[in-house]
């Protein structure tokens, strides 16, 4: 019987086979853990009348669990050297396209309509190059794609920053912006030595719950990321001082009445604000005009 892709031994031979060699500059580390892809594939939720997006297939070992559970799979790979290889490792499966493109700059609405139309439902599923997490998530969460949940393995202390709550040093903007979309719910820690090259940093497995809306109300969603922007420009600053951009000097004292108004103290730290108090302080700034 022939051995999972993601096994040491399997993916050795593959690489051999194609004389592959990896490139650091594109975050290739390949997954060798059979049971952490159990627990990816579990959190997942997939069945066969539903679309997964894998982002960075590499040479396939979680394509190939993915096509075995999902109704279809879009592969989205960026370097031209793995587009053989998974056509040689994809073939004895008619639901997976290998797309050869970077994620970032993919049509992603067009690919939903082209490989995923009819199906009841879409998650992704990846191992994501370390160095473009933050931007491929928020991508994937701001376009609104019709999708259940992303499940990614990303580097533990992203993982921890996603999921964070108010009032420690890992709750920061990042935290905002996930759960304004989603639910976190951390799934599993991985050691390095589940893939080759072994990173030299701990990964973890995250499940990103969509919101059928998202989780507070606001005016206008690009001034509430402003907003938390601005607030976390220097965390060690207080909130008052952060925003002080949007009311000038002249105004600080207005800005302050405005903040206790939303029942927030000007001295705290943005690290301490629940995702509604900033939605409520969002709200106030743009009545005032500020
Ligand atoms: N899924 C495979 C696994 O688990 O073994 C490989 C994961 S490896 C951490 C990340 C993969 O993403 C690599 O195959 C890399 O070439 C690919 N990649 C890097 N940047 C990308 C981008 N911008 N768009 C699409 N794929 C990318």
């Amino acid at each position: 019987m022939v051995k999972a892709i993601a096994t040491s031994s399997r993916t050795r031979d593959i690489i051999r086979k194609h004389r592959f060699t990896f490139k650091k500059s594109l975050g290739q580390n390949f997954l060798i853990n059979t049971e952490v892809l159990d627990q990816i594939i579990e959190a997942a939720g997939l069945d066969d009348t539903k679309g997964a997006l894998e982002v960075g297939p590499g040479i396939g070992s979680l394509t190939e669990r993915l096509a075995k559970v999902a109704g279809k799979v879009a592969a989205v790979e960026i370097d031209k050297r793995l587009i053989p290889i998974l056509e040689d490792v994809m073939s004895p499966y008619d639901n997976v396209s290998v797309v050869h493109s970077d994620i970032l700059k993919t049509d992603l609405r067009q690919l939903w309509e082209e490989r995923f139309s009819g199906l009841t439902g879409v998650s992704v599923v990846a191992n994501l190059p370390y160095y473009v997490t933050t931007p491929i998530i928020m991508k994937l969460l701001e376009e609104r794609l019709a999708l259940d949940n992303i499940v990614v393995m990303v580097q533990k202390e992203v993982a921890l920053r996603m999921a964070a709550k108010p009032g420690g040093k890992d709750y920061g903007s990042l935290s905002i912006a996930v759960q304004y979309y989603c639910e976190p719910e951390i799934v599993c820690v991985v050691p390095g030595k589940s893939f080759i090259p072994a990173p030299n940093v701990e990964s973890a497995v995250i499940k990103l719950k969509r919101r059928v809306a998202p989780a507070v109300n606001v005016p206008e969603e690009d001034k509430f990321f402003n907003v938390v922007q601005t607030a976390f420009a220097q965390r060690r600053k207080t909130l008052s001082n952060n925003l002080s951009a949007f009311s000038g000097k002249e105004r600080k004292g207005e800005l302050n009445e405005l903040l206790l108004s939303c029942g927030v103290q000007p001295e705290r730290r943005a690290e301490t604000l629940s995702l509604q108090e900033f939605a409520d302080v969002c709200e106030a700034l743009t009545r005032s005009g500020m």
